[in-house]
């Protein structure tokens, strides 16, 4: 089951889990040290004791039982912390006893001289370390058992466990607070960019998140954003400014169209300026077709719904068949288109319609723009990984400050220049377009005044 609890609350919970789990730990490990210790206060204990005892012992003189019985006795009394003794011989004949040792059976294995064990026990409701040894004295075995209480340590151990499960909660409740303290904090620059991000619409898109100082992650995300913001920003000006081109094309054909019928209807004309004006018309709505068809291809190129089937294609016969078309185009400007190719097949993996027209465009602007007389050659010629087209021509040729931008839609190199020839500025666009969508180049070399060349270079395909 996934729940889905605010980031806050979240951090919190995980930071009391982690402090709580982390207290118990401490708490458990504190428990044991202080059991152990217990243990070997009272194991010392009782192992001094017996030491007196074994001494007692070992100094009796032969046959002085009672004398011993009485030294054991004073021995048990002198025990202030109420620790209990009980003596027997070997046969089971007692020497010395406490009285509380009466009735209790103590769990205890027989010792050894060598061995000397130790067992907790209950003697009347009061808890005892017994420890037993085996002592051997003027030629006679003795079992030698004491029992230590360990009632005050008890009662230390009790008063810890008591702080113990007192403190936990308050702790855990302190981190729980801290916790939701400490997260609120870090995520006050996300609440910051949250804010910001709320203002940023279409009217500011120039507007930025505040970058946090600190390096990290957030200071990452902000500058992400920001960087993703600009991409946005530059798009959305560009589809702006693609709306507003477009517009502006668009307005002008349809206003000689109009204007051209007005002025035919004005008055009266004869056949022959009727056909002219007709013509004028047919020519403008010719070119507006060709911009709609344009407009179209990139806007759709931009959707991301242009489904291009791509397959081998042989370059030879695609440059080959616009080479006809453009010298077609040129028929009446004495232009000479030529043509440089291989004999044998150049595959490219591409898609044949979108080719052609881009061959199409490069081939239409250098008979555009090269004046009657001129030349324009085609070559194509391949390496072992890629194809390389170029079209060039001695042309009116483009300036350097004008290069950079050309393949960009609505672009035209001097507007004065380029006013007599038709064309809005998007054929190279569709042409970069299609030329990166098969995973090529296109770049454009020229000099002002002496001609132009448009290298385009694919990838070569295994496949025929
Ligand atoms: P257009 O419809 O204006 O031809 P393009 O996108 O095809 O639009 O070309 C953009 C601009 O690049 C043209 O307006 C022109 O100024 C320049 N250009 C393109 N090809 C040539 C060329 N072969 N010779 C000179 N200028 C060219």
């Amino acid at each position: 089951m996934r729940l889905n609890l605010p980031i806050r609350l979240r951090l919190t919970l995980l930071y009391c889990l982690v402090l709580g789990l982390s207290f118990v730990a401490f708490f458990y490990i504190c428990d044991l040290g202080f059991r152990r210790s217990i243990e070997t206060t009272v194991n010392e204990a009782s192992r001094s004791n017996l030491e007196i005892v074994r001494r007692l012992l070992g100094n009796a003189a032969p046959g002085g039982e009672q004398h011993v019985q009485k030294e054991l006795k004073e021995l048990s009394e002198l025990w202030a912390n109420g620790a209990l003794l009980e003596v027997s011989d070997t046969k089971g004949a007692w020497l010395f006893q406490s009285p509380q040792f009466r009735d209790a059976v103590p769990p205890l294995a027989p010792a050894t001289a060598e061995r000397m064990l130790f067992a907790t026990t209950n003697l009347q409701a009061l808890q005892y370390r017994v420890a037993a040894e085996t002592v051997e004295a003027g030629g006679e075995r003795h079992e030698v058992r004491v029992a230590v209480p360990t009632e005050p340590f008890d009662q230390a151990l009790d008063s810890f466990r008591l702080i113990e499960k007192e403190a936990l909660p308050v702790l855990v409740l302190l981190a729980a607070l801290l916790g939701y303290w400490l997260s609120g904090k870090s995520l006050q620059p996300v609440n910051r960019i949250m804010q910001t991000a709320e203002q940023i619409g279409a009217q500011n898109l120039s507007l930025r998140l505040e970058v946090p100082p600190a390096n990290d992650e957030l200071r990452r995300l902000t500058e992400t954003l920001n960087a993703m913001l600009g991409r946005i920003e530059d798009s959305f000006r560009k589809v702006t400014q693609f709306t507003a081109d477009a517009s502006h094309d668009l307005r002008t054909p349809v206003t000689v169209i109009r204007s051209a019928a007005e002025i035919a209807l004005r008055r009266p004309r004869q056949a022959e300026e009727y056909r002219e004006a007709l013509r004028r018309i047919l020519e403008t709505s010719e070119q507006t077709t060709g911009l709609l068809e344009n407009l179209l291809e990139l806007a759709r190129s931009d959707a991301g719904v242009v489904e291009l089937e791509m397959r081998p294609v042989d370059l030879n016969q695609h440059v080959r068949q616009a080479q006809e078309q453009g010298a077609a185009l040129a028929a009446g400007k004495s232009l000479s288109i030529t043509l440089q190719a291989p004999e044998s097949p150049t595959w490219v993996r591409a898609d044949e319609v979108a080719i052609h027209r881009l061959l199409l465009i490069l081939i239409d602007n250098a008979v555009k723009y090269t004046p009657a007389g001129g030349n324009c050659e085609i070559a194509l010629w391949r390496n072992e990984r890629q194809a390389h087209i170029a079209v060039k021509d001695n042309g009116i040729g483009i300036a350097e400050e004008d290069l950079g931008a050309i393949f960009e839609r609505f672009r035209r190199a001097d507007r004065a220049r380029s006013r007599k020839t038709s064309g809005a500025g998007l054929g190279l666009a569709i042409a970069r377009w299609i030329t990166e969508t098969h995973g090529g180049t296109i770049r454009a070399e020229s000099v002002l005044g002496s001609g132009s060349v448009f290298h385009v270079s694919f990838p070569i395909s295994q496949e025929s």
